[in-house]
């Protein structure tokens, strides 16, 4: 259905901000598509012995700012499509937050679930070998995404700097701190979500303190989102993962649904909670919704039942184009994903420039410099969308396109 395919939605999305920016015909072609795309065959050695054959990618939007910078996705529904989709939301989610990166992205159509840790590490090997060309600290530096951790960095950062034959550190973000891995990466992506979330809540005037919040999807984004919400003083009233979610409404333990998780594998039967599906918990009355986990879920058709006051997207592309225009009409203050998940890339930028001056920072300052760009970023998409009467959404897109153009412009058109 083309209300749910990823690329055309980023765009339209793109689009929008070009209209408003006027922007020059030839320019919107080069903005507006990926500048290389790379698709690869990874044959894997599985621990029966037979070969399975992976289909990968990897897609560079756009460098004009500087090297491509995006996460590696494993996951059973990745497509091109999708990835050219998450390349150009973090080439503009770069610029939003004013880091000198360009956007990429990867992906493999795999079940990490359904493969043992020896099969993801002879994948995530050959993979990184196949885009290997491509890749590099000054030219595409990938992180962790979905069903990818700091493990699988840590393969591709071995990968890397085995072929090229010295340690390079630069070479991947997101890696464990015993490896050129920056303090505080790991709670970044949540941390920004909390940041922005904040200074939304000064604006809508809802205390964060006692706010009610519910959240989709329990992994790095989502988890940590519940522990430092509830740590800020709000009530975690609903999470879920891919197999269902649980509710209370006088608010849940969020460590201790990480736990239950980690014992049962889910966060379902979390003793003193209620059964919720994913689509029930995005309607739930609450103050805060965080989508954490997959595109698309508020669409146009469940928008109209959606009662959050504030969204902030802790997932890539969580809402749809249409549903976007119900929730300005309805008034729901919204944070959009290429402001309210760029908390990750933003540390995993202090990463990158830890690991090339070989000098590494505590975790406070890293904090403190997370918020700065943070707060800035928010305040700038803020007064974009008050100075263009529109909502907070196309504002971020016509900050983060009009600094891409800039730059394109001042470079000029090669040869
Ligand atoms: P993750 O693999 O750590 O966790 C994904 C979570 O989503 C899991 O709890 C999984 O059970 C859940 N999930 C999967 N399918 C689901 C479904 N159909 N319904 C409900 N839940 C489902 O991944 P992550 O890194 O937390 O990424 C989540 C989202 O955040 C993605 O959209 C990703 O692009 C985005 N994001 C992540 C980072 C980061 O630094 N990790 C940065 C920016 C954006």
């Amino acid at each position: 259905m083309e209300e749910l395919n990823p690329y055309v939605i980023s765009q339209m999305q793109f689009d929008q901000a070009a209209d408003y920016l006027k922007l020059d015909p030839g320019l919107r072609q080069v903005l507006r598509r990926p500048k290389r795309v790379m698709a690869v065959s990874i044959p894997t050695k599985m621990d029966d012995g037979s070969v399975q054959v992976f289909e990968g990618f990897r897609v560079q939007h756009n460098i004009a700012r500087g090297p491509a910078k995006g996460g590696i996705r494993y996951h059973p529904n990745v497509s091109l499509d999708e990835v050219k989709a998450l390349a150009a939301w973090m080439a503009w989610k770069t610029a939003v937050v004013n880091i000198p990166f360009g956007g990429g992205k990867g992906g493999v159509i795999c079940d990490p679930r359904k493969m043992s840790r020896g099969e993801l590490e002879r994948m995530t090997r050959r993979f990184v070998t196949e885009i290997l060309p491509i890749i590099g600290p000054d030219r595409d530096i990938p992180a962790p995404d979905v069903y990818t951790d700091e493990q699988t960095m840590a393969w591709v950062m071995d990968t890397y700097s085995m072929t090229v034959g010295y340690s390079c550190l630069g070479v991947v973000t997101g890696k464990p701190v015993s490896l050129g891995g920056s303090e505080g990466r790991h709670e970044a992506t949540a941390m920004g979500c909390l940041f922005v979330t904040r200074e939304a809540c000064k604006v809508k005037k809802i205390p964060l303190r006692g706010a009610s919040v519910a959240i989709q999807g329990y992994g790095n984004a989502g988890s940590i989102a519940a522990r430092l919400f509830r740590e800020a003083g709000a009530k975690i009233i609903a999470v879920s993962d891919s197999k269902g979610g649980i509710a209370n409404p006088r608010g849940l333990d969020p460590l201790k649904v990480l736990k239950h998780k980690e014992k049962t594998g889910a966060v379902a039967k979390f003793p003193g909670s209620s059964p919720v599906t994913n689509e029930e918990l995005l309607e739930l009355k609450c103050d805060i919704l965080i989508p954490a986990a997959l595109e698309n879920v508020i669409t146009s058709q469940n928008v109209s039942r959606i009662k959050a006051k504030i969204i902030a997207e802790a997932a890539n592309g969580p809402t749809t184009p249409l549903a976007d225009e119900v929730l300005a009409e309805k008034g729901v203050f919204m944070l959009p994903d290429i402001l309210a998940n760029a908390g990750g890339v933003t540390v995993s930028y202090f990463e990158w420039v830890q690991d090339l001056q070989n000098f590494f920072w505590e975790e406070d300052q890293v904090n403190t410099k997370l918020e700065q760009i943070m707060k800035r970023a928010f305040h700038e998409v803020y007064e974009t969308s008050q100075k263009y009467k529109t909502h907070m959404r196309t504002a971020a897109y016509i900050l983060a396109v009009g600094r891409v153009a800039e730059a394109t412009i001042v470079r000029g058109l090669f040869p």
